[in-house]
Formats: C-alpha cells, structure tokens, sequence
C-alpha cells in the first residue's frame, strides 16, 4: 500500500475532524506550518517526548511546541510551577512580583539585556523592537535579510518564510520601509547609504529558518560592528535561539552584542510569551515621560503581557535551563539524529544532508550533496544548495511516511528537547530508515 492511502488508513478519527475543521477553519488549520494534505494527525495528549493522536498513535515529538518545549512536554518544574499559579488567578489585570522575578531572569541569562518589556508573543516582541528602533533614532528604514521569519506582523513579512515580495494584505508603503537584502554587508552598506533611512537591521541570529540557512562565519560580528559606527539599532531575533543554542542565545555562543533582543517560545515555558530586551536607554523610549515634559512615549498596551501563568511557567523554565546543561543534552541528541538519519541516505544510496546547529535538524532529500555517515554543521554547505531547498511533494511524503511510524517532524525537521532519549533517537532514526525504504518503493526516491 502507498505512504498516503497507509496515513489515511491509520488515521480515520483525524480524517473526520479534519473535515469538520475545514467547515470552521480555513483549510482547517491555525497555523501555516501545520497544514498538510490530506490531512494534519489530531494531537489529545503529550507528555515528555511524545505525544498521542485521536487515533491512538504515538509519535516521538520534534516539533517541541514550535522549539518552546526545551525541557519537552509537561516537564515536573514547569507543571508544578504552572498549576500553582493556576489556582491563584490567571489574570491579575495588575503589577505582580513575578513579572519583575521573570525580568530579573531574563536580565541574568541574556548577556545584552539590561531592561525587558513582555509582550503575548514573538510577533509582538519584533514589532515592538521596530518601533522602539524607530522612535529612538527617528528613522523608519529597516533592512531584513532574505528568508529570515521574525513572525507574521506587516513589517517583516516580506520575503519571509511565508511570504514573497509583495504579501498579500500589506500596503506598499509598509512594504517600502523594509529592505530584503541577502547576508551581505556590501549591500547592507549600500542600501545604507542609498536610502539615508535606515534606522535599524534585525536579523534571524542563527540564520533563516531557525539556523537552516546559516549565517556565515563574523557576519553578525561585522554587522554589529558596522551598526555601532553609523548608530543604526542592531536587532537580534533570538525567538527560537534564545535559551536553546546557549542559554544567553546565540549572542552568548557567538559573542555579539546586540542594542535589542527578541526572545518568545522557552522564554515562557511552553505559554504565550515573548519579550524586547537590550539596551536602558533605547528602552527608555517606553517609560512615561516626566509631568510637563514634552514629547511622547513609545506605546505599549497588550492585555496578556507577562500575564501571571506564563510569568510563573517562564521563571521556573527559565532557572531550569540556566546552567547550560539542557541544551548541551538537547544539542548531542540532535547530532546523534542528524548522524543517524545521514548514515542512512548513505546506506540507501540517496542524494541529500542532514545537518543543522545546536539542537536543531533539517533533511534535505536530493540536489548535489552525497552524505556522509556524519553530522554537519550547515556553514559548512554550500549555502545556494540549502535555500533551493527540496521537492515539496517527497517532503510531503516523507512526513507522512514518518508520522506512519510514529515520528512527527516539524515541515522538513524540528528540534529536540533535554528529555528526549537515546532509545527515541535510536527508534527515529529506524523509522526514518523505513520511510525512505517506503519512499524508494513508491518510486518517489
Ligand atoms: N521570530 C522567529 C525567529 C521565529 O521563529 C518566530 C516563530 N517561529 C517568531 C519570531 C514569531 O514568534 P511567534 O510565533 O511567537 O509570534
């Protein structure tokens, strides 16, 4: 039997709510990323690394919540943390002292951060990164890098992971303000120069797509360097990197100083949260101004910032990653998976990579490259190669392939948390063998 007629074969109780959510939803998803034909596994329950289908499936989880999950589903602190805090109020609708305890651990972890604002999510955190950039040097020009997702707000829409040039929905004018540039600091020179704008450049730190197109080796060092010298705000999306590729991010692992950071998903502990961090002075813009001063301050309303459960969920999270040996765990799990699933295309004879930074992972099935039974680091691949991607259509395959041996990955990879095991690694990495296998004998590879 084919990969899809054997996914909808063990997927009946899926199927059916799947047509009932297309009546309600448009195509029955809410999220982009979770769209898959014929249809997306319906999840009841998680617990550590794994989580359990409609259909009574398990499936070793590398989706970890969109990379939230560092410590994995459920984790005893987190829970513990989060029930306790449940039962006192979810909403105080006022000040409370867990938001400063949360600040106060982002202030400690995060090496730039002096001050934090919470915002509801990642979106939020780099839409208020922008407009702190903004106000604070008077200039709306704003460079974003070519692929690099900061979440789905208007200004950082283009040329992201859903969305080309010209979205949809977005007014010329917004899409003006922002240039897409390649890694390139030519051009990011250029384009300075050109525009006599640009107020400031974020830039996804570990590369797009979560590290899947990396950044090369003293790129954000020379970009930090350069906007230092003309006074342009250097922002660092550390959405998915924050707390996971080091606990202090990337600009812990790699050195660099960023003026802001934006930081969500580990941030508050599998809630809705994220949060601008950086400079004090930058920041100040957010602070009421003195009576009679004149001038205005940065807004910032948003009924669920820092709400008390996330606050109490992030701070328990974020004591429990500090020392760093979370994401040591998490990260030699992942070169043990992207090791395992390379010696397999290797084995079978097909073209392709698996590779990825810390504990992150993407395949790469076909294109130029012959594996070798080893873990890569991508700033080791030929860049071009990365981003002309893969077949949509085997991708497709292959997840439904695995998801019919219990591994949900996330698109064409994912992430893995500090509970996962080397049995789950071990059993994926077998699974991920039959897929292939499946894949061969459909013709598709
Ligand atoms: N920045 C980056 C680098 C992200 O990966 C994401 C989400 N995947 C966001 C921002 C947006 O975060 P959120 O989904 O919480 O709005």
């Amino acid at each position: 039997m084919g990969i899809e007629q054997s996914f909808i074969e063990r997927h009946p109780e899926s199927s059916r709510l799947y047509a009932r959510a297309s009546q309600v939803l448009p195509s029955g998803v809410t999220h982009d990323s979770r769209f898959v034909r014929p249809f997306p596994v319906y999840i009841e329950q998680a617990a550590g690394a794994y989580k359990w289908d409609v259909d009574g499936q398990r499936y070793i989880d590398y989706v970890v919540g969109h990379g939230a999950l560092l410590l994995g589903q459920n984790h005893p602190v987190v829970l513990e943390a989060a029930s306790a805090q449940l039962a006192r109020g979810t909403h105080y609708g006022g000040s409370h002292q867990l938001e400063i305890e949360w600040a106060e651990e982002v202030v400690r972890i995060v090496p730039s951060a002096e001050v934090v604002r919470f915002t509801s999510s990642g979106t939020e955190a780099t839409l208020m990164a922008l407009r702190l950039a903004r106000a604070f040097t008077g200039k709306p020009g704003i460079i974003k890098f070519h692929k690099h997702f900061h979440g789905w707000h208007d200004y950082v829409a283009a040329n992201s992971k859903y969305g080309d040039s010209s979205p949809p929905g977005i007014p010329a004018s917004t899409l003006d303000s922002v240039a897409v540039l390649p890694l390139d600091l030519g051009m990011v020179g250029a384009t300075v120069e050109e525009r006599g704008d640009i107020g400031a450049v974020i830039i996804e730190s570990a590369g797009a797509s979560s590290g899947q197109l990396p950044v090369p080796h003293g790129f954000l060092q020379a970009l930090q360097a350069f906007c230092n010298e003309r006074g342009i705000i250097f922002i660092m999306d550390e959405v998915v990197t924050g707390f996971r590729w080091a606990p202090g991010g990337v600009q812990e692992a790699e050195g660099v100083t960023p003026d802001l950071t934006t930081l969500a998903k580990i941030l508050a502990g599998g809630f809705p949260g994220g949060a601008v961090a950086g400079r004090r002075d930058i920041m100040q813009g957010l602070a009421f101004l003195d009576p009679g001063a004149k001038g205005q301050k940065v807004g910032h309303p948003g009924t669920f910032n820092a709400n008390p459960l996330s606050a109490a969920a992030g701070i328990a999270c974020l004591r429990e990653i500090a020392d760093g040996s979370h994401q040591r765990r998490a990260a030699e799990l992942a070169g043990q998976l992207r090791a395992g699933m390379n010696s397999v295309l290797c084995r079978r004879g097909v073209h392709g990579v698996i590779y990825g930074q810390s504990s992150a992972f993407r395949v790469l099935i076909g294109g130029p490259t012959v594996p070798e039974e080893a873990d890569y680091d991508p700033r080791d691949l030929d860049w071009d190669v990365l981003a002309a991607g893969g077949n949509p259509e085997r991708e497709r395959l292959l997840q439904l392939a695995l998801l019919n041996r219990g591994v949900q990955f996330f698109g064409t990879g994912g992430m893995l948390s500090s509970v996962h095991t080397e049995e789950d690694i071990a059993a994926s990495v077998e699974a991920f063998d039959g897929a292939i296998g499946a894949m061969q004998e459909e013709g598709v590879l």
